[in-house]
Formats: structure tokens, C-alpha cells, sequence
């Protein structure tokens, strides 16, 4: 399935956050709301270009630089801003709804932390506003980010829960937000990888600097808090330890690998791009227990400034270094993060 629309100067990509596979297990285990979602997620798909244009005259309702947060509420549709029940502006005081409330918390402190940690001025670094849907679908279990704005479903409540519970999946999203800005990486085989890869390091990444938890004390866990009753424990991604996250007769197995030696070769979910970001993924951790996640953080963010559409993990590998090598002449990480960071992807398998 083509997962890109030509747009105007650059390529969108419309990613979800349970990768299809997963979905397919889950409606092979007879799970009606899996294939629900994949249904909603089908008509989202085929019915993309009239969206793009729904979407696209549907924004900029506050004028555009200042990074404000606004959260409408689909009321269940597969409708984009809907009602507006929060903004800076005219609506700032909670409304009482959870995933609202939730998704307007998390979305500001996403926007602030990149600002005061990173020196980025919204996704865009152009203060573009943070535009959210929640309440997508029925039952909808998924979160997407496309053409400029994050939507997240409710789940069904047993499986998954409401997907504004979770900090780092609606990081993860915004993340994709930053890729779309600077590299572009295309979402296929390893640049694909690549860009789930770096969703993933800012899904992790902000929520350890708003839960102000240093690389020993966090879970390094993506997606743990959206699991509902019946997959209680478990987690869509494992950084630390890829493959590990959940393992189970609903989900099935976590195939992420941990080293090139076991990269996906197949052609599933765009060439394995929520398969091999595994790989990727452990580096970074190995790099921020060395040197701490504040400092591996500033090192990927400035690689990532640096790459470009097509890029492959050995390419992306080279720009890490390269950056860190920069960061560390200008006192902005510690002498030694190069080694490291080379330290980091040998283990992996990449030198
Ligand atoms: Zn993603």
C-alpha cells in the first residue's frame, strides 16, 4: 500500500502508532474493535486527498508563529476539528474531559520542552500551532500524525485505553511532526525505520524530561500506559531491550531487533519501519545511560537537522558522530560522547 501523498514541496506520510502488524494479529484473534480500526484506518487511507483538503482549509485559525495548543473534540466521527474545546485563547480552563485535557497538558509541555531544552519554536521551529483531535473514530485504537495535526482515538478500553493517556505516544507523534520538517525521511525500509526511530527517541525523551527522570530511572518504554485490562504490563516498544515489549496470544510477539545481524528484510509495514527502528533504538539508549539523555538527545536532534530524505542507518550513524564531534569541541557535551556514541553502535552492529 502507497503510504505517501505527493503535497505540494515534500512527501506526507500518514503513520500510525499500532503498526499494522500488530492489527493483524489482533484480528486474527477474532478481535472485532482491531478490525474496526483497520477499517477506519482504510477509509482515513483511501480517502486521503479529500482530507489533505478538509484539513488544510480547516487550519490556521489562530494566526500562525506562536505555537498555540488547540484540541478538538471528532465527537466519534472521522471528522477533523470538529468542536474546539480548547485553546490559549478563548477556551484555556479545563473542561473536564479526560482525553481533552490530557492531550492539551501533554501537547503544551511537548511544545515547551522543545523550547527550552532543544531552543526549537514549535514542530517547525516556525511557532506552527499544535493543532489535536481526540475522540476520532469509535472505538478507534490508534493515534496518527497527518498534514500538520495529531489524532488520537479513544481504543476500546479493554485492549487499549484512551491514547491521550500517553505521554510518550503523543510525543512519538509530534516527533514525527519534527521529522516531516527537517529530514523528511521517507517512509520506507531503513530511512522509514529511521523515522519511526527518531519519533520514538522524542516519545521517550520528553517524557523523561517532564517526568524528570535521568536514562537510569526511566522505563524506556513507548505505548505502556495506552495498554488496557487485558494487556496490562505490556508495551508497543522497548528501547532498551527491542523484541521484549509484549509477547502475547493478542498482540503476538514484539519483533524488533536489537542488531543489525537480525535486520527485517521483508516487505511488511513499509519494509519494517516499526520492525528495525529497533536497532537504532538501542543505540541511543546504550548512548544515554553512557552520557545521559540530555546530552544523546542534543547529539540525535542535531543529526537529524543534518540528514536528509533518503537516508540509511549507516548514513544516519555517521551524522550522529558527526554531531556529537561537533557538540563536544563546543563544550556542549562531554569530551568523550563521541566514543560513546561509536561505543553505542558497535554493539548494534554498526561501525
Ligand atoms: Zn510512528
Amino acid at each position: 500500500m502507497n503510504n505517501f501523498t505527493k503535497a505540494g514541496s515534500g512527501y506526507k506520510c500518514f503513520s500510525t502508532f499500532i503498526p499494522p502488524y500488530v492489527l493483524d494479529s489482533m484480528a486474527k484473534a477474532g478481535i472485532k474493535e482491531a478490525k474496526s480500526t483497520i477499517i477506519q484506518s482504510q477509509y482515513f487511507r483511501e480517502n486521503r486527498a479529500e482530507n489533505s483538503k478538509k484539513m488544510g482549509l480547516l487550519g490556521a485559525v489562530v494566526p500562525a508563529g506562536r505555537a498555540y495548543v488547540q484540541v478538538f473534540d471528532s465527537q466519534n466521527t472521522q471528522d477533523f476539528q470538529k468542536e474546539l474545546k480548547r485553546d490559549q485563547e478563548k477556551k484555556p480552563t479545563p473542561t473536564g474531559d479526560e482525553a481533552v485535557d490530557l492531550t492539551y497538558d501533554y501537547v503544551s509541555k511537548d511544545r515547551d520542552c522543545l523550547k527550552n531544552e532543544l531552543n526549537r519554536n514549535s514542530l517547525d521551529n516556525n511557532g506552527m500551532d499544535l493543532i489535536c483531535n481526540v475522540h476520532y473514530g469509535e472505538n478507534y485504537g490508534n493515534a496518527f500524525w497527518y498534514n500538520g495535526q495529531i489524532t488520537l482515538g479513544d481504543g476500546d478500553g479493554e485492549i487499549f485505553t484512551n491514547f491521550a493517556k500517553s505521554l510518550d505516544v503523543i510525543a512519538h507523534e509530534l516527533g514525527h511532526g519534527i521529522v516531516e520538517n527537517t529530514a523528511k525521511l521517507v517512509y520506507q525500509d531503513q530511512s522509514g525505520a529511521l523515522n519511526e526511530h527518531f519519533a520514538d527517541v522524542f516519545g521517550t525523551v520528553i517524557t523523561q524530561w517532564v517526568e524528570n527522570h535521568d536514562a537510569d530511572h526511566a522505563d524506556w518504554l513507548i505505548g505502556d500506559e495506552i495498554m488496557g485490562a487485558d494487556l496490562y504490563g505490556e508495551a508497543l516498544r522497548c528501547m532498551s531491550e527491542p523484541g521484549t515489549a509484549y509477547d502475547n496470544k493478542l498482540l503476538g510477539k514484539d519483533p524488533q531487533p536489537a542488531h543489525m545481524k537480525n535486520i527485517y528484510t521483508g516487505t511488511g509495514d513499509n519494509g519494517g519501519v516499526h520492525i528495525n527502528s529497533g536497532i537504532m533504538n538501542k543505540a541511543f539508549y546504550l548512548t544515554a545511560v553512557e552520557i545521559e539523555t540530555n546530552q544523546a538527545a542534543r547529539i540525535w536532534y542535531n543529526a537529524l537537522l543534518n540528514l536528509w530524505p533518503t537516508a540509511n542507518f549507516k548514513e544516519a550513524f555517521g551524522e550522529i558522530v558527526k554531531a556529537a564531534q561537533i557538540l563536544a569541541k563546543n563544550n556542549s557535551v562531554d569530551r568523550d560522547a563521541p566514543q560513546r556514541v561509536r561505543a553505542a553502535f558497535r554493539e548494534v552492529g554498526l561501525s
